[in-house]
Parts: C-alpha cells; sequence; structure tokens
C-alpha cells in the first residue's frame, strides 16, 4: 500500500513500532537498504527501507475527512488522521463512500439533535463533515431518485457502536419519512420503539459491551411513493441461547429478568420474585446492577414501548409472567433418588419454585415434573421410558428455559412485524444490517463458527461491491487499467457451505447418526479437508480445527458443535406447553403436526446450522438486490473510556473490517474520479484560457491535467480519474491560485 516516493536522508517518516504500531521520526543516514531514523533525542531505530513510510509533514493539524485526500495512503497515515480527529471528538471519517465511525464513549453534545438533521437533509455526500446522518440521507436521496431499494451496513466487534449507529439511523430516516400529523401510534415511531423492546430480551452485559446485542438484526424500512414510511419488517438472527441458563462473571442475563425484579411491588409479589441472587440463572454471576441504569425506570420504560409497538396488556402480563417462570424453573435442583439412578426434587424449595412456575406457565405441575425427570425415547420398534439421573434432569431442565425463552423472543419479533405492518405496495426500501462482527477469541465455539461464516458472507459481498464495481466503473469509461487481483474468500464459504460435503453438511450428517461424537466428526473434518488451503489440522488435537478467515486463522473447540447444532424440542416438554392453559404460552407451543412425531429419528432432528445458512442466503439476496453503504464502526480502546485511542487495536479492527483492503485496492487503482463538469468546476479556473478556447469538456480536462503536469491520471467517457495523491496535489494548486 506504499506510495512510491524516495526516501532520502532528512526525510519525515513513520516506522513501526511494537508498543504503539508505528511512529514518526527522522532520517539520520541511509545504509545500502537500510534507515536509521531518530525517533527522539534518545531513541534511534535501524529499519529495512521497504518497511518505512514517508509522512505528511504538511498535513492538517486536524486531519482530513476523507482518507483519500491524504497525501500519502498507507498504514501508518490512516491511523494517525483517526488519532487526530478522534482527539478533536470528530469521531466519523470517510474512506471513499465507507464511513469509519470511532466510537466517542460520551455523549458528544449537539452531534444528533434535530438542527443536525435539518442540516444534512439533502446536503450532497462529502459537503458537511463525515457523519451516520450523511450516509442515511445519501441512501434515502438515491431511493428517491432512482427508485431503487438500499441498504446500509453496520459492522464491528462487540461494543464498537454498531446499534447505537443503527438507531441513530433510524431515527434520522423516520425525521425523513415521518408524517408531520402524527396520529397516535406512527409507523415511524413504532419502528423507533422496537429498539428498546428487543434490547430489553437481546441484550446482555458482557465484558465487550454492557450493552451487547447478542442477536443479528436486519431493519426493512418501506416507502411509499412519496417517500413516507409506510412499513417496516425485522428479521433477526441466532439469538444467543445459552445466556439464559448460564453466565460467567462479570457479565450479565438479558435485561429482561433484572427489569422484572426491579418491577413494582404488587408485580414481584404476583411473581413470587426476589433479589435477583436468590435465582440461580441470575447468581452465576456477581454483577447485578449496571453503572448509571436503573432497571426500575427501565422496566416501566419497556411497557410503554411495548404499548406503543402495538403488545397488548394482557400480552404483556404473559410476557412477564413467563420471564417469572423461567426465573423459578431456574431454580428447581434435582438429587439422586434413594434406590436407584433417577432423580427426585431437592427439597421443598425446589418443589416451591416447581410449583410456582407450573402455576405461572399454567401448565400441570406434576406433568413439568414428570417432564424434568424422565425422557421417552421413541425408536422405530418401541416406546422406551427412562429417568434421568440429576444432571439429566438439570440439562433438561435448562433445555426447557431456553426453549421457552427463545419462543419468546420470536413471538416479539413476530408481533412487532404484524402490529408495525409491511405495506405490500411499497417499492422501495431502506435496510439497515446491525450484526455481530468478526470473533476470535480464546475458545471458540459453534457460535463463533456461525459468525464469522456470516462475517465471510458479508466481506464477499463487501469485496464485491468495492472491488468490482470499481473495476466496472474502468471497464464502462474505457480507460486502461491493470486489473489489480483481488483474493476473493470463496474457498473459505466453500469450506463452510458446500453442499454437499462442506463443514456445515457435515455437521448436518453427523448430527443425524446417532453414534456421532465430537470426535469421529472432527476426525471426519481432518480427512475431508485434508488438503483445504483454508482448513488446519491443529498438531496434537483431536477435537479442534482452524479455519484461515479472511480476517485470521481461528480454532474451533467442536466439543459441543454436535449439540448446538440440533434444534429439537423435546417432545414431553412440547406437550406439557401445548396444553397450557394460557394461551399465551400455548402459542409457543404450537402441536406439531402428527407425521413428524411418529416417523423415526431423522426428521425430527432440525439443524440451527443449516437454518441459518438459508436465512443468510436471504439476507443476501435482499441485499444484492439494494445498493449497498457501509459504516464501519471500531472501538477506540477495551476500557470503555472515551480518550484513549489504542493504534494496535484500531488496526487490527480496520483489517478484519476489510478497511484496509478497500484503501489498498482502491490506492492502486484511481481513488478520485470526478466527472468532466465536477473537475472543470473545481479546477478550471487553474487554466483559463483552456475554458476559453471552447473545448469539449473532456479535452479542457485533459488540457488542465497536461498543464498542472499530472502524470497518470486517466480521462474517461464521462470522468476523471486521479490516482491516489493526485487530488490533494491540484487542491494545493488551487489554494496557492485563490
Ligand atoms: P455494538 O452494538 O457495536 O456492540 P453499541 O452500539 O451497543 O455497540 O455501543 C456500546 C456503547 O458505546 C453504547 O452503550 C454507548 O455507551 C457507547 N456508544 C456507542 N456509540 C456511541 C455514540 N455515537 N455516542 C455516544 N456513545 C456511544
Ligand atoms: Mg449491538
Amino acid at each position: 500500500m506504499a506510495t512510491p516516493v524516495n526516501i532520502v536522508e532528512g526525510s519525515y517518516v513513520w516506522v513501526e513500532d511494537p508498543e504503539v504500531t508505528w511512529i514518526d521520526g527522522q532520517v539520520e543516514e541511509i545504509k545500502g537498504d537500510e534507515a536509521e531514523v531518530r525517533i527522539s533525542d534518545e531513541k534511534k531505530v535501524v529499519a529495512n527501507l521497504s518497511k518505512i513510510y514517508p509522512k505528511d509533514v504538511d498535513s492538517p493539524a486536524d486531519g482530513v475527512d476523507d482518507m483519500t485526500k491524504l497525501s500519502y495512503l498507507h498504514e501508518p497515515g490512516v491511523l494517525q488522521n483517526l488519532a487526530t480527529r478522534y482527539q478533536l471528538n470528530k469521531i466519523y471519517t470517510y474512506t471513499g463512500s465507507i464511513l469509519i465511525a470511532i466510537n466517542p464513549f460520551q455523549r458528544l453534545p449537539d452531534l444528533y439533535d434535530p438542527q443536525m438533521m435539518e442540516k444534512y437533509k439533502e446536503a450532497p455526500l462529502g459537503e458537511l463533515s463525515p457523519h451516520v446522518f450523511a450516509i442515511a440521507d445519501a441512501a434515502y436521496r438515491a431511493m428517491i431518485n432512482e427508485g431503487k431499494s438500499n441498504s446500509i451496513l453496520v459492522s464491528g466487534e462487540s461494543g464498537a457502536g454498531k446499534t447505537e449507529t443503527t438507531k441513530m439511523l433510524m431515527q434520522y430516516l423516520a425525521y425523513l419519512g415521518g408524517r408531520k400529523e402524527v396520529e397516535g401510534r406512527s409507523v415511524e415511531q413504532q419502528v423507533l420503539e422496537s429498539n428498546p423492546v428487543l434490547e430489553a430480551f437481546g441484550n446482555a452485559k458482557t465484558v465487550r459491551n454492557n450493552n451487547s446485542s447478542r442477536f443479528g438484526k436486519f431493519v426493512e424500512i418501506q416507502f411509499d411513493k412519496l417517500g413516507r414510511i409506510s412499513g417496516a419488517a425485522i428479521r433477526t438472527y441466532l439469538l444467543e441461547r445459552s445466556r439464559v441458563c448460564q453466565i460467567s462473571d462479570p457479565e450479565r442475563n438479558y435485561h429482561c429478568f433484572y427489569l422484572l425484579c426491579a418491577a413494582p411491588q404488587k408485580e414481584i409479589e404476583k411473581y413470587k420474585l426476589g433479589h435477583p441472587k436468590t435465582f440461580h440463572y441470575l447468581n452465576q454471576s456477581n454483577c447485578y446492577e449496571l453503572d448509571d441504569v436503573s432497571d426500575a425506570h427501565d422496566y416501566l420504560a419497556t411497557r410503554k414501548a411495548m404499548d406503543i409497538v402495538g403488545i397488548s396488556q394482557n400480552e404483556q402480563e404473559a410476557i412477564f409472567r413467563t420471564v417469572a417462570a423461567i426465573l423459578h424453573l431456574g431454580n428447581v435442583k434435582f438429587s439422586k433418588a434413594e434406590d436407584n439412578d433417577s432423580s427426585v426434587l431437592e427439597n421443598d424449595e425446589s418443589n416451591f419454585h416447581l410449583q410456582t412456575a407450573a402455576e405461572l406457565l399454567m401448565c400441570d405441575p406434576n406433568a413439568l415434573e414428570a417432564a424434568l425427570l424422565n425422557r421417552v425415547m421413541v425408536t422405530p420398534e418401541e416406546v422406551i421410558k427412562r429417568s434421568l439421573d440429576p444432571n439429566g434432569a438439570a440439562v433438561s431442565r435448562d433445555g426447557l428455559a431456553k426453549t421457552i425463552y427463545s419462543r419468546l423472543f420470536e413471538w416479539l419479533v413476530n408481533k412487532i412485524n404484524s402490529s408495525i405492518g409491511q405495506d405490500p405496495n411499497s417499492k422501495c426500501l431502506i435496510g439497515v444490517l446491525d450484526i455481530y462482527g468478526f470473533e476470535s477469541f480464546e475458545s471458540n465455539s459453534f457460535e463463533q463458527f456461525c459468525i464469522n461464516f456470516t462475517n465471510e458472507k458479508l466481506q464477499q459481498h463487501f469485496n464485491q461491491h468495492v472491488f468490482k464495481m470499481e473495476q466496472e466503473e474502468y471497464k464502462k469509461e474505457e480507460i486502461d487499467w491493470n486489473y489489480i487481483e483481488f483474493i476473493d474468500n470463496q474457498d473459505v464459504l466453500d469450506l463452510i457451505e458446500k453442499k454437499p460435503g462442506g463443514i456445515i453438511a457435515l455437521l448436518d450428517e453427523a448430527c443425524m447418526f446417532p453414534k456421532s461424537t465430537h470426535e469421529t466428526f472432527s476426525e471426519k473434518l481432518y480427512q475431508t479437508f485434508k488438503s483445504h488451503k483454508r482448513f488446519i489440522k491443529p498438531k496434537l488435537s483431536r477435537t479442534e480445527f482452524t479455519i484461515a478467515h479472511y480476517a485470521g486463522e481461528v480454532q474451533y473447540q467442536s466439543d459441543l458443535f454436535l449439540d448446538k447444532n440440533k434444534d429439537y424440542v423435546v417432545a414431553e416438554h412440547q406437550d406439557l406447553l401445548t396444553a397450557s392453559k394460557c394461551p399465551f404460552v400455548a402459542t409457543l407451543f404450537p402441536p406439531v403436526p402428527e407425521e413428524t412425531t411418529k416417523s423415526s429419528n431423522k426428521s425430527k432432528f432440525s439443524s440451527i446450522g443449516s437454518r441459518f445458512k438459508l436465512q443468510l442466503q436471504q439476507l443476501m439476496d435482499t441485499l444484492n438486490s439494494t445498493e449497498p453503504h457501509y459504516i464501519r464502526c471500531v472501538k477506540p480502546n477495551n476500557l470503555f473510556k472515551s480518550s484513549i485511542f489504542d493504534n494496535a487495536n484500531v488496526m487490527q479492527q480496520l483489517r478484519c473490517g476489510g478497511v484496509l483492503e478497500a484503501i489498498r485496492i482502491s490506492c492502486s487503482g484511481y481513488p478520485t474520479h470526478k466527472t468532466f463538469e465536477e473537475f472543470l468546476h473545481r479546477f478550471g479556473f487553474l487554466a483559463p484560457e483552456v475554458l476559453g478556447e471552447n473545448n469539449d469538456e473532456k479535452v479542457a480536462c485533459q488540457k488542465i491535467l497536461e498543464k498542472m503536469g499530472i502524470a497518470g491520471a486517466q480521462i474517461g467517457q464521462t470522468k476523471v480519474f486521479l490516482r491516489a495523491g493526485q487530488m490533494a496535489e491540484l487542491d494545493a494548486r488551487r489554494v496557492q491560485e485563490l
């Protein structure tokens, strides 16, 4: 990504530094291909010339608002520009049409107020400072002017600011497409209020973010012919189920549990609740409260938001009753029965919680107890009833809790969608995607596998957009261009999703075969992908595998892949809740059609991986039919602090988000494209004689470039294409002339 510039003795440069990634200094001496760089009075380093980048000492003190305006576009330049701007609270920066947003970790005054919205309305992109509103405005304008659907893809790692950004985008779109005369609940208000509802049930405190979304979300906002919001649809992806039963310190379970424990006294009594620390599903972690958040206040706020999105009082009551039931269920403990391997309820307290859970779910307590303690196995030959040991019973209990919760969440999403309503006549929509970024932890399981699969898909979409659009533009304009090779990630996608033979397909096969274990599954992977370039078998491991993702290698632990891929509700649990006297609970568990229950093993299993793959394909189809806009959110540090900019960390995120790759590609081509008209408007006065000659636009542009001594730029059919830095050069001349 280096711009070829001669480095000489005396040059100001950037050199790599183990601590701050890049550090600046001045070249003292050059010997062969090595340079000695003086960093400070005390410190000198020697580095290879190929690893040194020129530093632009004339760059504006407050940075540039678009990376393509940097005179030298390289890693250290990008980083310094972002850091400089961040210190000045300029959290947004463009890279061409991509918006980079750095989490300010503080409320920035006036940045999102209505005056700001008014300011950005109809302002051409790039005229005002970079902003989320500018991206939303561009998407809206493009939709109105071209009658085409648009989408805005917000990505970044956990805590980077995706969800906040998404909310701002939605607010701005509601502002543009809202109706002035609000009659009670307007569509746009419902769209906005869907956020707090989904956050109460789908967000939780994690170590990375106090309000971390544990699901992916695509909001499709529909517009009518006049550009007004006429409907919306929310699609969600992969809610983290395990959190309902298992949390680790200092994280929390889903917010709704704590909200409910902070509800008005009447509710607490009705649901027999107490302090969160009295519940097993909450007391596995010592964190109960969040800084600056009042659960009591948020409980009421959530109820209000539920009113607005059209969830009735009765439904709300049933929802929270179900949430309370899950807490009680979690407190049911088991111990070994005296005479055999089966189990019994541990004590009176467990019995109390079981009775309460049954009462709240309005189902038969004896049936609930039986469903937790026993398991019926249906084989083609016979029906076997088996008692579970205490451990098995606890697993059964947790399975039930997770199933109820995930059905509840699905219900909420469906309810919100049906109450906002879809506009069947809408031709145009703007989709906003808020989805988990690339994840690579010390231990990575099936969830990370699905998340990283998503990111591979989105990365391909991004690549195709940035690179192919760029190439197509060059082709269309018939300019000479040495096509740079772009490294596609199709091979990783094949590894994961190819049918048959990809990892997901092999996992499904393993799940359908009763004797499989994670060892046999891993062995199958090792054999199948022995020579796959993107697949690595770690030495000495028999159950782990590594995938070389576009953003780096990730090692996955296969232990729970089979369990986590299987999504079936135990028949006893299903029957129990289908029979609930509470209509709400019963609708969460509609009766399963006869055939599927009767037929043997295979059809009972439904694969989470395959279903997710399908969902993802549908999402990609939708995205492919839209004009995309990208926002890359970046987390400046892991301390949630407002003033710290951690270079290495930011660099890694820019790499994972494909930002560096996009810059590299764009720089090796012609990062600046200007229509003849724009070009003449901007630079015409540098050569007034050319304008006077009555040349056609194309010739005039050519002559200006020649006069200014700009070499290597190209003239297309309708636009001038400038190489990296040339725009800066011309602008400098312009400034001199003014
Ligand atoms: P993500 O969805 O990427 O995990 P969030 O959008 O939830 O991250 O942001 C995490 C936290 O960072 C928010 O709760 C908020 O405190 C802070 N934050 C993010 N974006 C902004 C912003 N634009 N202005 C102020 N604070 C922000
Ligand atoms: Mg989020």
